[in-house]
């Protein structure tokens, strides 16, 4: 949807492309044109008075190699591990933000715990209120759902949750899959919620134009009431700010039959142990 969109625009894609080289400009110091290759042959020159390179970021570590306690993770993707409390190792050091490699708790029950980095602002702001929280001595664990938003040519995109892999890698034998809900079509208002299913479970949801449906994800999420693949598959689309009301109201009826039961338990309790002062002063 995006690439039409930005088509429409004037945008120009070159897919699967990989830059060739710079040319300079005749002062030697501009550039003139960038070279786009595919399989090792030219493919086009774009004129360019300006290039702005996206390639991604790769977290600034090297002033951490060597400091006592701080453990480097050097493989991809790179960053300072720290424990779900962001601490780094010794208990005054602590990591929150895109250098923060840390235990990610939302991932399939049971499942060991994978570690992640997520590049996005709002993980950003609240690991670093975490970090804050526990540096001042709580015991805080960092459990919110990782929340992406941006907004491209008018389109609110935003996504809640983690995909462990990128959806070129899904698997249908392995349970992976994607579900997509509304319109990715522009001319039909574009509005959609995309589920990425991984192992046969909602690993996260990316809506565009839809911002209370992502909300509703992210929460959903974190509570595990996600509906499951085969109701997002079935007829007809299913709102997560309904789901998320559902939830929401069967953990407090579960909360009250839980209080119910306890008030039960205490009141048997109690009579229980009168009758034994009865037997005793008897
Ligand atoms: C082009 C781009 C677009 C993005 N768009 C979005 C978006 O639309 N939505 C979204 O949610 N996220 C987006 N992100 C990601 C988001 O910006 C980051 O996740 C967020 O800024 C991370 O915050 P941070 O404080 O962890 O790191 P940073 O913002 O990178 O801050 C780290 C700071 O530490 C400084 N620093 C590094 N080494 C040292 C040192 N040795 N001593 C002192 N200071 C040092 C750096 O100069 C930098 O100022 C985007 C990122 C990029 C690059």
């Amino acid at each position: 949807m995006l690439l039409k969109i930005g088509a429409a625009k004037g945008v120009k894609y070159h897919m699967r492309c990989t830059v060739g080289r710079f040319v300079a400009g005749a002062d030697g110091r501009s550039v003139a044109a960038v070279e786009l290759m595919q399989a090792g042959s030219l493919v086009a020159t774009l004129p360019a008075d300006l290039v702005i390179i996206g390639v991604g970021i790769v977290p600034a570590v090297e002033y951490l190699r060597g400091a006592a306690g701080v453990t480097v993770h050097e493989a991809a993707p790179g960053g300072v591990a720290v424990d779900e409390f962001l601490c780094a190792g010794p208990e005054d050091v602590f990591a929150a933000g895109d250098i923060a490699y840390l235990p990610y708790p939302h991932a399939e029950a049971g499942a060991e715990v994978p570690r992640v980095r997520i590049e996005h602002w709002d993980v950003a702001l609240d690991q670093g209120r975490c970090a804050a929280r526990n540096m001042l001595g709580a015991r805080s664990a960092y459990a919110a759902v990782p929340f992406f938003w941006t907004s491209v040519f008018g389109k609110n995109l935003r996504s809640a949750g983690y995909c462990h892999k990128p959806a070129f890698l899904f698997r249908a034998d392995a349970g992976d899959e994607i579900i997509t809900h509304g319109s990715l079509d522009p001319a039909a208002g574009g509005k959609a919620s995309v589920f990425y299913i991984v192992g046969g479970r909602v690993a996260s949801v990316v809506t565009c134009n839809r911002d209370p449906e992502a909300a509703a994800a992210a929460e959903l999420i974190r509570m595990r009431r996600m509906p499951s693949p085969a109701a997002l598959r079935g007829s007809g689309e299913v709102s997560l700010v309904h789901e998320l009301r559902r939830a929401h109201a069967e953990e407090a009826t579960e909360g009250a039959a839980g209080a119910g039961a306890g008030a039960a338990a205490a009141a048997a309790g109690a009579e229980a142990a009168a009758r034994k002062r009865r037997v005793s002063a008897s």
